[in-house]
């Protein structure tokens, strides 16, 4: 099983979590800058940690052969610290390098106008260097915020097919798939959502433009859950190639829209170590593991 992790956040984890992942099958990820808990208090915090997410965390995964990728943003929560917004004016040195393959994570935590007026200028930003988007939903009032994300993203004229919009369940499913963007699902040990009901959405929206990530941060998560997730999908009846899909070629699709993934194929060797750089979806030349 080949997977690829279209949202998880390394920053947080171990060595033996690479080392896990790697021997369960996940071979690429992206890493969206999100909030690490501790609030900071300036622009040079968030400058480090993009510097960490674009150098050091690419080394740490290349050690165990994981093609690391990364999107850039403030994310929502951030946005109402003063303190923290004018980090939006050093984006733009961020969104043209390599590995850098979406603008995220943004969107809504608490829907104020500070939250609004980033999440704008952030979709401004990703039309701007024409990147993929990665939007987080609240986890309080998902309902009304996902709809609000959507009527946001509609009117940026962000094509949505350049979007996905994270962390959905079985109450805003339908609204994302009718929209056009890619719908996120994060599977959590215990909240958000779990392997089976992952296969009953799958099973009634089809797996088109469907993304299915860990998630995995400082909280209680579980980097492994992609592969569970496939394990239990084959258990109730998806094909192979169904479960390759989801796991692989749709992220690679998604993330491809940038135009910088870099994937090794079935080599050994450190993922930055003489791969073949991909542009653009091309997933046919990964031979299955
Ligand atoms: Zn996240």
């Amino acid at each position: 099983m080949r997977i690829f992790d279209p949202h998880i956040h390394m920053t947080s984890r171990t060595t033996d979590d690479y080392e896990r992942m790697a021997a369960a099958g996940v071979r690429a990820l992206v890493e969206p800058a999100f909030w690490l808990g501790q609030p900071r208090t300036g622009v040079g915090s968030f400058v480090d940690y993009f510097d960490a997410l674009i150098g050091w965390e690419r080394y740490r995964a290349g050690q165990f052969g994981i093609a690391h990728h990364c999107a850039i943003a403030l994310n929502p929560k951030e946005a109402n610290d003063p303190r923290c917004r004018p980090v939006l004016d050093v984006l733009p040195r961020y969104l043209g390098k390599d590995r850098v393959v979406a603008v995220g994570e943004v969107g809504y935590d608490s829907m104020t106008p500070e939250e609004d007026t980033a999440f704008a200028a952030q979709l401004r930003l990703a039309a701007e260097f024409e990147l993929p988007v990665l939007v987080h939903t609240p986890h309080r009032n998902k309902v009304e915020g996902t709809r609000r994300t959507l009527d946001v993203i509609r009117e940026s004229g962000v094509p949505p097919e350049r979007v996905v919009v994270d962390h959905l369940n079985e109450l805003t499913v339908r609204m994302v798939a009718d929209s056009g963007c890619w719908m996120g699902f994060s599977i959590y040990p215990d909240t958000k959502m779990s392997e089976r009901r992952m296969a009953v959405i799958l099973r009634e929206h089809g797996t088109a433009r469907m993304l299915v990530n860990s998630a995995a941060d400082w909280g209680r998560s579980d980097p492994l859950k992609t592969r569970a997730t496939g394990l239990h999908l084959l258990s109730a009846g998806f094909g192979e190639d169904e479960v390759d899909r989801v796991l692989w070629r749709n992220p690679v699709d998604f993330y491809g829209q940038s135009g910088r993934l870099e994937l090794s194929g079935d080599s050994p060797e450190p993922a930055f170590a003489g791969n073949s750089i991909l542009r653009g979806g091309v997933d046919d030349e990964i031979p299955a593991r």
